[in-house]
């Protein structure tokens, strides 16, 4: 693991020169946070020809540059003016982290609030996968992951969430990955916060994700996941978007016992309600649904739990992705054995459940599943 110097002298952790942290608010507006017509209209506003909208648009998606400086076909009084307006400045890099020879990656982002907020970007020599936050904390307050434990500050914009994309999109493109393709291609909404609790947004940085530039990013829908604690009423509404992204479904216990326990918010919606929303996703998108279930030792791991699982999940457009637990501080918990997690993979197997085991990717850097805590550096 390599540590990189923080990026921004003067506003590091414990400095005291470092901004007061102000009252979470959510950021300026952005070019990101507008479909190409609605900066083609900003642009007319602020008194400049519609087709600037298009060129701004054009450097920031299509050729990831983000610094308004480098826009230079742009004359400068235009420039300042439009990008002034349309490119505010909304991540500051605080730390950044890498490991695995510098193909897994992870930014702790302050945004202009001085919330933060993480991203990790993992490189394979086939694709290049960034995991996105979409709110700054998290109230979901699962008992096993680090975001939980903080609460919520608030949701991020659809720019703030599209801007960690662009800015790891920028990284892969310039060949900073060794031995991965220089296209990001995937997009796990998977880092910090509920994606379904950021509805509007979420949605939005999707269709501005997987538009084609200038509008948009152009990653194919079916590249993009959104990974929800179970929100029914929010992914009955994602049902009717049109959109074909993976739904990932943090299960992580078959039983509403230890469910309402493991994620809280099954109190409100059952494991039977939630599967039938997931079964309703499946069938109108015709794309299989991610299972997610954290391997927590004599806590979810029974033989008895994953035959219950695969009654539940058999014959269904389903995939379990079983992931290690990574142990967050403090916790009471720890990973299953390994031979534990074997029989568990073999019952669901048996069951004729396609099932496989996450990697721990980012793990020594913190950046693995559930270990997204951005508030411990202010202490
Ligand atoms: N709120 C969304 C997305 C955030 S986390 C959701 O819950 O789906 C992405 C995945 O990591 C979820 O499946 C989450 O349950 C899992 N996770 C959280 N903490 C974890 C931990 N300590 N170990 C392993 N997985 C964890």
């Amino acid at each position: 693991m390599t540590t990189l110097p923080l990026l921004t002298p003067g506003r590091g952790d414990g400095d005291p020169a470092a901004p007061a942290r102000r009252r979470a608010s959510m950021p300026p507006r952005h070019l990101a946070d507008l479909d190409l017509a609605g900066r083609r209209a900003a642009v007319g506003d602020l008194g400049a020809q519609a087709f600037r909208a298009n060129q701004i648009s054009g450097h920031y998606f299509g050729r990831l540059e983000r610094d308004p400086a480098a826009m230079t076909d742009i004359p400068a009084t235009d420039r300042d003016r439009l990008t002034g307006a349309l490119l505010p400045h909304l991540l500051t890099p605080v730390r950044e982290l890498d490991c695995d020879g510098g193909t897994t990656r992870k930014n702790l982002w302050r945004l202009h609030d001085g919330s933060l907020v993480e991203s990790v970007l993992m490189g394979y020599p086939d694709r290049v996968t960034v995991c996105v936050s979409s709110q700054a904390g998290c109230g979901m307050a699962c008992p096993f992951c680090a975001t939980g434990q903080a609460g919520l500050t608030r949701n991020l914009s659809t720019a703030e969430i599209i801007d960690q994309v662009v800015w790891f999109a920028g990284v892969a493109a310039r060949g900073e990955l060794p031995g991965c393709p220089p296209r990001l291609s995937r997009v796990v909404f998977m880092g910090m916060g509920e994606p379904l609790a950021n509805y509007p947004r979420v949605i939005d940085a999707v269709r501005r994700l997987t538009s084609p530039a200038p509008e948009g990013l152009g990653l194919s829908q079916r590249h993009i996941t959104v990974s929800t604690v179970g929100l029914v009423p929010a992914i009955r509404k994602l049902c009717d978007e049109d959109l074909s992204v993976t739904l990932a479904l943090s299960l992580h216990a078959p039983d509403d016992d230890l469910r309402d326990e493991l994620v809280p918010v099954n109190q409100r919606w059952k494991v039977a309600e939630v599967l039938d929303a997931a079964w309703t996703y499946a069938e109108r998108t015709g794309r299989r649904v991610s299972i997610e279930y954290a391997m927590i030792k004599d806590v979810n791991d029974q033989p008895w739990r994953a035959d219950l699982l695969g009654k539940l999940l058999s014959g269904r457009l389903a995939h379990v992705n079983l992931i290690p637990l990574n142990p967050t501080p403090g916790s009471r918990w720890d990973a299953s054995p390994k031979p534990v997690e074997r029989e568990f993979v073999r019952r669901l197997r048996a069951a004729g459940v396609s099932t496989t085991v996450r990697d721990t990717r980012g793990r020594e850097i913190d950046g693995a599943c559930g270990q997204l805590a951005a508030a411990e550096v202010d202490a």
